[in-house]
């Protein structure tokens, strides 16, 4: 098994701000982080361009970025709505290859209900993955509950598409988290890793949670990079003082790095 890189997703709307999160990034060692690429949670006046730039200035590496993920839904819808969100989605892929990033996350669907699985839906989808494969990107889609949208995506077999293994969506809504891992381990590449109480996706670190993560660091896997994806506690307050940050990403890194060096 060769050691999969590690990386830390970055929080758009943090009320820290993003050169005062870079440097701490970097301060602990961190290398790679992984922001969003388009146009949701951006705070006023900020764009995914200031985060690129910022990251490039203190010598992080972006290689997979998530793409906006609210409009998801109208992709599986007949109207021609759906047609303006693939157009999006593969200017943002070209643009994240302009930057040199090479993967995109993508939800495909938002919310527990979302219109039923559809031929225009798929088709469109499978319209992104060919962009990708043509451009040498990866459009990575992430396991978000257990709907029939994520199986019916998956019989596209091109190398483009890949799955990227969210654990805490594993363990709240999937309710197993290693039989998931196992159905779909030869095209699971990426991960998001945070834990939960099993209920609800809580992005706790690593011991924060019902998944014991010894045991999943021991699998047998294919995993290229482990993302973590966890909220500090102050997360959306925007009193979020930086020594707290601080804190917090010093301890959960040293966690992360720890564990995997199996
Ligand atoms: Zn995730």
């Amino acid at each position: 098994m060769k050691k999969p890189k590690l990386g830390f997703c970055d929080y758009t709307t943090s009320p820290i701000a993003i050169d005062d999160r870079m440097k701490i990034y970097k301060k602990y060692g961190i290398e790679n982080i992984s922001p969003q690429w388009g146009e949701e949670f951006y705070p006023a006046g900020v764009t995914r361009f200031d985060i690129y730039e910022s990251a490039k200035r203190h010598g992080l590496n972006i290689d997979i970025a998530h793409l906006d993920k609210k409009q998801s839904n109208l992709l599986w819808r007949t109207e021609r709505d759906g047609d303006k969100v693939v157009e999006k989605l593969i200017g943002f892929l070209q643009e994240m290859k302009d930057h040199g990033i090479s993967v995109g996350v993508f939800h495909l669907t938002q919310s527990e209900t979302p219109p039923s699985v559809s031929a225009v839906g798929l088709g469109r989808i499978n319209k992104i993955i060919d962009f990708c494969e043509k451009n040498n990107l990866v459009f990575a889609i992430e396991c978000v509950r257990p709907l029939p949208h994520f199986d019916a995506v998956l019989e596209n077999k091109s190398p483009a598409l890949r799955i990227l293994f969210d654990t805490g969506h594993a363990n709240c809504y999937y309710k197993d988290t290693f039989g998931l891992f196992q159905k779909h381990k030869t095209r699971i590449h990426y991960t998001h890793l945070s834990n939960n109480n099993g209920i609800d996706d809580e992005h706790n670190g690593l011991d924060g949670g019902t998944i014991d993560f010894e045991k999943f660091f021991a699998l047998d896997n294919n995993i290229e990079y482990h993302l973590l994806e966890i909220n500090p506690k102050d997360f959306q307050n925007s009193d979020l003082r930086i020594d707290l940050f601080e804190d917090f990403v010093r301890e959960n890194w040293a966690k992360l790095t720890s564990q995997t060096e199996i």
